[in-house]
């Protein structure tokens, strides 16, 4: 699916809908349907047989569905887009159908909690092994490459520690030994980050986050070539069933629009908060995609800002972070990030509580550890509370 409008701001609002073909709706019509009348038994024979193009059934396929999955598309400039009823419907749906007993998948060191959580359940269940690596270099990443090593499944700006990973370069190592690149988007959207532009195979999202952008859905969105996503649709998607509702689908369409706005003013503030927290006396670390002198050339090659989220260490004990976040005064405490709120969690013991203290320590999550995704309020007052109750610490 290539754009069909040059500008992303247009293609937001745009790909994928022909008012014409819904009665002149401006807004995508909600078709809150679970399946499909046919005019005969041979239309349904000829549906099933793939003979007539034509929708069939709401697990297969939906027309509010189509139309997110060919914007998104659009949007990762990739041949076919996937909708998912969760950000982890998609991420397993995406490394069942790329993997069989026995294989390995290569992983960037720190992964969102639930995809570790995945990884394990295949290797204790279905011998499918993985590894991590900090992908530093191409030779780091060739010398973790095994011959089962079916896939290469990415995070940048890595959850929580915002690390970046050159995906130009892992997608230039990954097509000498012809291994598939798998890229989890979900922090940057693709308003900052495009990865199949870089090289890379297939992109993921959590839609949850800054897609859907309001804290009122829980999607998951899969772009790549019309080949895999054809396979995925029709067995990973179709058999597993972890299919979008229609009205999600709707939800999102209505989130896209604002992305880019949305966004920018994400940016906007994140930058500022940057600035204010590497000032206060109880702030030993940040953590923002600007911030460390190495990665911003990757950062100006692969990605357009620095995006919302930020994290940082306090001066102190796990007791120490729970008692900031408790000082808080509006700021929301909660997983997730992306939304219009401002979101503030402590890792350790909330998204990354699964990860084994070992594992959790080598991606660098401490007990100090804060991850704050940066809503859309006024930036001073988001500064103000966080001020006041790091003060209190
Ligand atoms: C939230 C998230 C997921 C999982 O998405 P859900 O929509 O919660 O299932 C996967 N990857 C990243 C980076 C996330 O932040």
């Amino acid at each position: 699916m290539s754009r069909k409008y040059n500008q992303f701001e247009t293609s937001v609002i745009h790909e994928g809908y022909d008012a014409k073909d819904m009665l002149g709706s401006l807004a995508t019509p909600l078709f809150q349907t679970s399946t499909y009348t046919f005019t005969s038994a041979e239309q349904g024979e000829r549906r099933f047989a793939g003979e007539e193009e034509g929708y069939i059934y709401s697990r297969l396929g939906n027309p509010t569905v189509t139309v997110l999955e060919e914007r998104i598309a659009a949007l990762e400039n990739g041949e076919r887009g996937l909708a998912f009823g969760s950000g982890m419907a998609a991420v397993s749906a995406v490394l069942i159908a790329l993997t069989k007993a026995g294989d390995h998948i290569l992983c960037s060191s720190g992964l969102y909690g639930c995809t570790f959580g995945l990884l394990t359940m295949m290797k204790e269940k279905y011998n499918i092994a993985h590894d991590f690596s900090a992908m530093e270099s191409k030779d780091a990443l060739r010398s973790r490459i095994k011959p089962e090593t079916a896939c290469i499944y990415v995070e940048t700006p890595i959850n929580p520690t915002i690390k970046l990973i050159d995906l130009k370069m892992v997608a230039e190592v990954a097509k000498e030994y012809n291994i598939p690149v798998v890229v989890d988007n979900t922090f940057s959207s693709p308003y900052l980050q495009r990865p199949l532009e870089l090289g890379c195979d297939v992109v993921i999202h959590s839609a949850t986050k800054y897609i859907g952008g309001h804290g009122d859905v829980i999607a998951g969105l899969v772009v790549g070539t019309k080949e895999f996503l054809d396979s995925v649709a029709m067995t990973t998607q179709k058999d597993i069933g972890g299919v979008i509702s229609p009205f999600d689908a709707w939800l999102l369409l209505r989130g896209l629009k604002t992305l880019p706005i949305r966004m920018d003013r994400h940016c906007d503030n994140a930058e500022k908060i940057v600035s204010e927290l590497k000032h206060h006396s109880k702030v030993t670390a940040v953590y923002y995609p600007l911030e460390e002198g190495a990665e911003i050339s990757i950062q100006e090659q692969q990605m357009k800002r620095g995006g919302g989220v930020i994290s940082f260490e306090i001066d102190g004990t796990k007791a120490d972070a729970q008692q900031f976040l408790n000082k808080l005064s509006f700021l929301k405490i909660a997983v997730s990030l992306g939304d219009a709120e401002t979101l503030i969690e402590h890792p350790a013991t909330m998204t990354h509580a699964v990860v084994p203290e070992e594992s959790r320590l080598e991606m660098g999550i401490t007990d100090q550890l804060i991850r704050l995704s940066v809503g859309l309020e006024a930036w001073n007052d988001i500064w103000a509370d966080l001020k006041q109750a790091l003060d209190q610490i």
